[in-house]
């Protein structure tokens, strides 16, 4: 999660956006990670960090024990109208749990992703000690 911090730190601001990094794991290993806005586009963390696994790993079915490091819960409704990351990580299928600090504030729009996830059978487990950290990263945002 460090590293995914680490990342956010990354991410142009912007006003109408979150600032958010992600770290994906392979059988516990560092694989890529993703911040936002890294591609251009109004492009999402987990997003390009899962674009970059891909690239990496083409063959999805060889993926083992992937776990996500983001900063951020996966929103679950962009008002770019550009698929959510919720949909993103459920259509790849290969992730086996999610680490997540900050619940997404109802300041765009009412995220339900950790739900949704959940409900999909993925662990979605917060970590409580670097909330503070992760909600830095959007100082241009809220405090
Ligand atoms: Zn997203």
């Amino acid at each position: 999660m460090q590293i995914a911090i680490q990342q956010g730190k990354n991410c142009p601001s912007v006003d109408g956006a979150y600032n958010v990094g992600a770290v994906i794991t392979v059988n516990g290993q560092f694989a890529t990670f993703g911040y936002s806005r890294q591609v251009p586009g109004n492009t999402h963390a987990e997003e390009n960090a899962l674009n970059a696994l891909l690239a990496k790993h083409p063959k999805k079915e060889y993926l083992e024990n992937v776990v996500l490091y983001t900063t951020m819960e996966p929103c679950s409704t962009r008002t770019s109208g550009k698929k959510s990351c919720t949909d993103i990580i459920l259509e790849c299928g290969f992730i086996s749990k999610i680490f997540y600090c900050v619940d997404e504030p109802p300041l765009f729009v009412d995220c339900v992703g950790k739900e949704i996830l959940v409900g999909a059978g993925i662990p979605v487990i917060q970590i409580p000690q670097l909330i503070n950290d992760c909600k830095k990263l959007n100082s241009h945002l809220f405090n």
